[in-house]
């Protein structure tokens, strides 16, 4: 038996499909809660609505938190200093005044997934992505 978040890989081969009871699916410990904890034992819990993890996950590391339940799922991902955000054009040797129509590359969000201003809006889910801060939020 193996977490039923994709991309996961962590499994137990002492759970058995059979003792899983309806609307629960197994995770491992810190798709479960959020927290990274020793061990491989799978815990049985209902899944989030964004099937990231389960009901109940709850992770908070470094500007990235996240809040997950059955009906809900919140994501926030925060650049851990706006200072370090250097405009792309800002290269050595460069006069910064020089290059003002000069078309800036886009760049990557918060979150790293998306570019500076993705946003979209789909029935149950909404996303934000900047390069400051990347909000997705997923309602069932
Ligand atoms: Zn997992
Ligand atoms: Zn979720
Ligand atoms: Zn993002």
């Amino acid at each position: 038996m193996r977490c039923s978040v994709e991309g996961c890989d962590v499994e137990n081969e002492e759970v058995a499909i059979t003792t899983i009871p309806p609307g629960l699916e197994a995770f491992c410990p810190y798709h479960a809660t959020g927290q990274h904890r020793p061990g491989r034992d799978l815990l049985l819990r209902p899944p989030c609505a964004c099937g990231k993890g389960a009901a109940g996950f709850e992770s908070l590391v470094g500007g990235y938190s996240a809040r997950h339940t059955e009906r809900s799922c919140f994501e926030r991902t925060i650049t851990a200093s706006p200072d370090d955000v250097t405009a792309p054009e800002a290269s050595p040797g460069t006069d910064p005044g020089s290059d003002q129509r000069h078309i800036v590359p886009a760049q990557k969000c918060a979150c790293g997934r998306k570019l500076d201003g993705t946003m979209g809006a789909y029935p149950g889910f909404t996303e934000s992505h900047s390069v400051r801060e990347c909000i997705e939020q997923t309602t069932k």
